[in-house]
């Protein structure tokens, strides 16, 4: 049975929970969805779910807790969403801790100050209709490396970024009724386990 850890040090944890919970219902998964703290929490997890919130306060609290060693040694997959695309960057345009799962750049709030939060319908490569986008004062990715996917974009901001079995949305998908983004990524963490 896989567990799914969501990360609890600050931002919108329960909604990612009742969202995770959701989609595993729907899979007819037996699975253990838990918020966690610590680094020894974070070890007994199969996948990690980075909440939005404050990047600089979740990255700090992060390397603090030694939770980005064990996610690393452990190539734990994580979900990343608005403040956990942030996170999961290589680079940004502030100085803070960062994970740097993916080989991209982040640009933190980047949609301006006039449109500081907005939906917009997504067109994504890995669904056949569109997904509902909610953005709340949102990053976007300005640039990928390697073989990380552009798996949305927003003219040309690129909005998801899949890359091994993370996956980083500048949106957040826990505020909509859509599980198709949490199904997406249980699946990474079942190939990761198999
Ligand atoms: N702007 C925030 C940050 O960069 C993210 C906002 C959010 O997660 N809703 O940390």
């Amino acid at each position: 049975m896989i567990k799914i850890g969501i990360l609890n040090l600050q931002g919108d944890v329960s909604e990612h929970q009742a969202m995770t919970e959701k989609a595993i219902r729907k899979m007819n998964l037996e699975a253990e969805v838990m918020k966690v703290k610590t680094a020894l929490e974070v070890t007994e997890c199969d996948g990690i779910i980075i909440s939005g919130g404050e990047s600089t306060v979740i990255g700090r609290l992060i390397e603090e807790n030694g939770i980005d060693e064990i996610i690393k040694e452990n190539k734990i997959p994580v979900l990343g969403t608005c403040a956990g695309m942030v996170l999961l960057g290589q680079e940004t345009d502030y100085q803070q801790p960062l994970l740097g799962l993916i080989p991209m750049k982040v640009k933190r709030n980047g949609f301006g100050r006039q449109k500081v939060s907005f939906e917009a319908e997504l067109e994504l490569e890995m669904m056949d209709n569109p997904y509902p986008g909610v953005f709340i004062r949102a990053p976007y990715v300005s640039a990928v490396k390697n073989k990380a996917n552009i798996m949305g974009q927003i003219h040309d901001k690129i909005i998801a970024v899949a890359y091994e079995n993370h996956l980083a949305t500048a949106f957040h998908p826990e505020l909509t009724g859509d599980t198709r983004i949490h199904e997406y990524f249980i699946k990474e963490v079942l190939n990761c386990v198999e």
